[in-house]
């Protein structure tokens, strides 16, 4: 489990420059694979080895200074709610605010690390300014510059130190433990407690109750259908919040924390409205996280349906979601309860497939031949050879191609050999990540 960072603020300070500068590397990596831009509020990043996730809460409000305050007061609340660590972001040109005070003073109640970072000390010259911040009653600062860098490095050192050691890849599979954990995701009034409602009942039919240990309700075991699974209680985070829910940046928060949960993510989709902006968001979110993914349209029963409906909605929502198309999507009710069992029985496999291990000597056997049949192309005339490969021990999915002249292999060449591997073996719905290093 990794922590999650929160980047709150006013308008205008360099919230959304700073997490741009923090998250850099990685997001530059994504945005090559899957050939578009998408502006993007949530970001994985890391330091000193430690890998954390980053919320940029600048995106989320519009509007002039008076409508600001609330909104701001909202975020901040909810960002001490659901985040593990505050980076408070102040501008040295304007000195302190007195939307800054109103942020400051809610900040002072917390015992979650808040580190205030005074931006734009693009000079020694405005260091001396910087002194002023001492005011806000926060202790310690950090100057730092977003635009050039200078100081971020001090701030990522201080926030880290503070991260516990995890490993990040088995934290969310307890080990020893086969039971899958699911986190019902989506957009707000898609159907999601409905669905958890019709798994779970009124009387929630649980088996075992074991104390989860950062939120006590994550490792309850349900059973249904006949199938033991946990399910990430985003209900009880909800009821938590002491602001109204509905609010956009509320709800990417709480797929953010609920997806670093999970095993497999179901994303809820409203079958009137479309896969849209944020459904696509909360895809990638899980993509990213390496989780596995089911994909379920509900409200199924509201559509009007022609020969090719199905099929036509499954086409646009492939789209949206490519290059990683390979992902289930089953199409439910839960008031008629149509697939619902389905829909279960699907994140069951989905989860299965995640751990699959294919042995190194079989792997070899099958994709070298496709390989020698279709070669990467060479580069500068130099030509690549593959000559082994294996799956990582790693808990999900990853593979190490052998290769000559790795850094010559390109995307297209990773694409295709996903996709080859993606037919041979079972991998639907599970992202999986393809190195290429030197023999
Ligand atoms: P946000 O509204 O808090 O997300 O602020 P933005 O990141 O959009 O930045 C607001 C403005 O401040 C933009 O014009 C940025 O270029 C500028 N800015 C951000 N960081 C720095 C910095 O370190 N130094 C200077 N001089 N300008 C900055
Ligand atoms: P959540 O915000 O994602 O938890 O969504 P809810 O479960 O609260 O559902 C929002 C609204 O959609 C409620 O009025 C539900 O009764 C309705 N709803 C949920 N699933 C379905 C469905 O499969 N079909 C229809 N027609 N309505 C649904």
């Amino acid at each position: 489990m990794n922590s999650i960072v929160a980047i709150v603020g006013r308008p205008n300070v360099g919230k959304s420059t700073l997490f741009n500068r923090l998250i850099q590397r990685r997001e530059a990596i994504v945005d090559d694979v899957s050939g578009v831009t998408r502006d993007r509020h949530y970001g994985k990043s890391d330091w000193n080895g430690k890998e954390f996730s980053l919320i940029d809460t600048g995106g989320y409000v519009e509007g002039s200074d008076d409508v600001f305050e609330e909104e701001i007061r909202k975020q901040v609340i909810l960002a001490l709610d659901e985040c593990d660590i505050i980076v408070f972001v102040v501008d040295v040109t304007s000195g302190i605010t007195p939307l800054d005070e109103t942020v400051a003073i809610l900040l002072r109640k917390t015992k979650k690390p808040v580190y205030v970072a005074i931006n734009k000390v693009d000079n020694a010259m405005r260091e001396a300014d910087a002194y002023e911040f001492y005011n806000l009653g926060l202790g310690e600062f950090y100057t730092i510059s977003s635009i050039n860098g200078s100081g971020t490095g001090e701030l990522l050192d201080a926030m880290v130190s503070e991260m516990p050691e995890v490993d990040t890849e088995s934290t969310d599979i307890n080990p020893g433990d086969e039971l899958p954990r699911f986190a019902v995701v989506g957009r707000p009034n898609a159907g999601k407690s409905s669905f958890i409602n019709a798994l779970i009942g009124k009387d929630r039919n649980i088996v075992t109750d074991i104390a989860g240990t950062t939120r006590d309700t994550i490792d309850t075991v349900y059973n249904k259908f006949g199938f033991d699974f946990k399910l990430v209680d985003t209900a009880g985070i909800r009821k938590k919040s002491k602001v109204k829910e509905d609010i956009e940046f509320y709800s990417v928060m709480r797929a953010v924390r609920a997806i670093e949960y999970c095993d497999v993510a179901i994303l809820m989709v409203d079958a009137t409205r479309g896969f849209e902006g944020q459904d696509q968001n909360i895809f990638w979110l899980a993509q990213k996280n390496r989780k596995g993914i089911v994909i379920l349209v509900n409200k199924w029963d509201l559509l009007d349906k022609e020969t090719n409906t199905m099929k036509k909605c499954e086409e646009m929502i492939r789209k949206e979601i490519a290059p990683f198309t390979d992902v289930p999507i089953v199409f439910t009710s839960t008031i008629t309860k149509q697939r619902l069992l389905k829909a279960l029985e699907t994140a069951v496999e989905v989860h299965k497939s995640r751990s699959n291990k294919i042995p190194t000597s079989k792997l070899n056997e099958t994709m070298l031949e496709l390989i020698q049949n279709y070669p990467p192309p060479a580069v500068k005339g130099k030509y690549i050879k593959i000559k082994y490969c294996m799956q990582l021990p790693t808990p999900t999915p990853q593979f190490a191609f052998f290769a000559n002249l790795p850094q010559y292999v390109r995307e297209p060449y990773k694409r295709f050999l996903e996709n080859k591997m993606r037919e041979i073996y079972d991998f639907k719905g599970v992202p999986i990540t393809i190195y290429f290093r030197q023999k």
